[in-house]
C-alpha cells in the first residue's frame, strides 16, 4: 500500500513582527506570514488542499513525512506553580552564583589563566586529561541543564549530541520558539546558569580540599561561560540576544532593517570577535608561547 505524505502537525506563535513562527519535531522553524499560517491551518494537516509552492517549503525544512505514526509531538512549556517556582529559583540562584564568582575572583583568585595552569608546573599527559574530563563533564551538565528547562530531559538521547574530539555537547531545542518570553529566556540561559552555579560549588569545595585540579576546573569553565557570547556566531549568547528581539533570524540582513538594528548587529559582531580574541590570549596564546620556548 502507497503511504501518503502527511505534514507534521505543529505549532505556531505570534512575534513581535506580526508575523508567525512554526515549529514541528525534527523541522528547521520557519517564519511566515498571517496567510501562509491560515492556509496551512485550513489544510488540517493534508498535503492535497495545500499549494505547490507551499508544499516545496514545507518539505524542504523538514515539514513532510510518510510515517506520521512515528513522529513524536513538541514538548510544551509548562505552566504549573511547580515550574514557575523552579524557573525563578534558577535564575536566582544563576544570579547570586555570578556575583560569588566575580567576587571570588579578588578574593579568592579562581580566575585561572593559561598562564597560570603553565605556573602550576604540572604541563603534561596528567594535565590535559584533566582538561578533558573538566570538559566533558561541565558540558553535560551544561546541557543537562538546557534538556531539563526546555523539558527535552526524557529524550536525553535522542536529543543531546556529544563531539568526543572537541569534549563539547549540543542539545536540540528549537521548539521552545512557540514557548511565551520567560520560560524561552530561561530554556537558554539555563546552560550558562548550571556553568556559573558549577564554579561557584567548585570555588566552595576548594576552600575545604584545595587542590591544583580545581585551577583545571576553574579555567575550563570561565572559558565556557565566555564561549557563550561570542555574538558573530550561534552560541548561547547570540540566541538570547534573538529571544530579547523576539526574531529567531536576527542575524540576517533585510532591507527593511532600521539604521538601530544594523548597528546593533555590527556592534555584536565586534563585541563577538573581541571576546575569541580575549579567550585567545587569555588561554591559548600563553600555551603557544610555552612549546615554543620549550622546543626551541
Ligand atoms: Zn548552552
Amino acid at each position: 500500500m502507497k503511504q501518503q505524505k502527511m505534514m507534521l502537525p505543529f505549532k505556531s506563535r505570534k512575534l513581535k513582527s506580526g508575523e508567525y513562527i512554526i515549529v514541528a519535531e525534527e523541522a528547521i522553524p520557519l517564519i511566515v506570514s498571517p496567510f501562509f499560517l491560515e492556509q496551512l491551518s485550513k489544510s488540517n494537516f493534508c498535503m492535497d488542499n495545500l499549494e505547490k509552492e507551499v508544499i516545496d517549503i514545507l518539505s524542504e525544512s523538514g515539514y513532510i513525512t510518510k510515517n506520521i505514526e512515528d513522529v513524536s509531538i513538541i514538548p510544551d512549556e509548562n505552566f504549573s506553580l511547580f515550574w514557575k517556582i523552579g524557573r525563578i529559583s534558577w535564575l536566582t540562584l544563576g544570579i547570586l552564583s555570578m556575583i560569588f564568582n566575580l567576587y571570588s575572583i579578588s578574593v579568592h583568585h579562581v580566575f585561572v589563566s593559561g598562564q597560570s595552569l603553565i605556573q602550576l608546573n604540572r604541563i603534561g599527559w596528567e594535565m590535559f586529561i584533566y582538561i578533558v574530563i573538566a570538559a566533558i563533564s561541565t558540558t553535560t551538565v551544561h546541557e543537562i541543564f538546557h534538556l531539563i528547562f526546555s523539558r527535552n530531559i526524557q529524550r536525553f538521547k535522542e536529543k543531546t549530541r556529544f563531539y568526543l574530539f572537541k569534549a563539547t555537547a549540543t542539545v536540540t531545542m528549537s521548539h521552545i520558539w512557540v514557548w511565551s518570553t520567560f520560560p524561552r529566556f530561561m530554556a537558554v540561559s539555563s546552560g550558562i546558569i548550571a556553568d556559573s552555579v558549577f564554579l561557584s560549588i567548585a570555588i566552595i569545595v576548594q576552600q575545604f580540599f584545595p587542590s591544583w585540579i580545581f585551577s583545571v576546573v576553574f579555567a575550563v569553565l570561565w572559558l565556557r561561560i565566555l564561549w557563550q557570547f561570542r555574538f558573530y556566531t550561534n552560541c548561547d549568547g547570540s540566541i538570547l540576544v534573538q529571544c530579547f528581539f523576539d526574531n529567531p533570524s536576527f542575524a540576517k540582513v533585510l532591507p527593511t532593517d532600521s539604521l538601530k538594528i544594523k548597528l546593533l548587529r555590527i556592534s555584536l559582531k565586534v563585541l563577538g570577535y573581541i571576546v575569541l580574541v580575549v579567550i585567545l590570549y587569555i588561554w591559548i596564546y600563553p600555551f603557544i608561547v610555552y612549546f615554543f620556548k620549550s622546543k626551541f
